[in-house]
């Protein structure tokens, strides 16, 4: 199975992929991680997108795209693909196309979080992760029980993402109403787009979006 979760910054889309891996054994194609590994690599695709991210505009079509098909090359047809903030644009979408009929897969559902924005952006300029395990929290919504440590792995290390703050927020919304959710069109006309309400809690979340993968 193939899916595309589309959002805003800070709809779930992370999260809600991360618990389709667990409870599916499908893989999550974050084009934001993968952009995240080569700034810290320093690799010329990360020198490249640093700044851009910076600002939270979006990097170019071109660089995304190959780093999806770098990605799909490598992976079994047989496992499920997640694409969790690709396609973005227009064009990603076009290429979205071509990538899946060159690996051999289908589309199956597009699934849109629908999400109140003035709550994402409490949201997001207050989370931070776990840097060992990657477990979420929140300024003001989820402390670690234990204040400092991890519930999950209890590291004392945890990180923020550096496009967090509210006015990079601002300008990552702006490029999805801009730019993401015009592609919506694009997959509505095969009828595959289901939407979810993004503002629900986490396992609700979940639950209906297996309802729309075990239709
Ligand atoms: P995300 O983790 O999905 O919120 O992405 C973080 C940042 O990486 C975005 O604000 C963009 O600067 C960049 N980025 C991630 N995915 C894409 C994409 N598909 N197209 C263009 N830029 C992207």
């Amino acid at each position: 199975m193939n899916i595309i979760l589309l959002g805003p910054p800070g709809a779930g889309k992370g999260t809600q992929s991360s618990l389709l891996v667990e409870q599916r054994g499908m893989r999550q194609l974050s084009t934001g991680d993968m952009l995240r590994a080569a700034v810290k690599a320093e690799t010329p695709v990360g020198l490249e997108a640093k700044a851009v991210m910076e600002r939270g505009e979006l990097v170019s079509d071109a660089i995304v795209s190959a780093l999806i098909d770098d990605e799909l090359a490598a992976m079994s047809a047989e496992t499920g693909a997640i694409f969790d903030g690709y396609p973005r644009t227009a064009a990603q979408a076009v290429s979205l196309d071509e990538l899946l009929a060159k690996h051999g897969r289908k589309l199956d559902h597009v699934i849109e979080l629908d999400v109140d924005e003035e709550a994402l952006v409490d949201r997001v300029t207050g989370r931070f992760t776990c840097a060992n395990c990657g477990e979420g929290y929140h300024d003001r919504h989820k402390q670690p029980e234990v204040a400092g440590a991890c519930d999950k792995c209890g590291s004392t290390e945890f990180k923020r993402r550096k496009d967090d703050n509210e006015e990079t927020v601002r300008t990552r919304m702006a490029e999805y109403r801009a730019k993401t959710a015009p592609i919506l069109p694009h997959y509505e006309k095969s009828g595959i787009v289901r939407r979810v309400d993004g503002m629900a809690a986490i396992d609700d979340v979940t639950r209906a979006i297996a309802k729309v993968l075990d239709s």
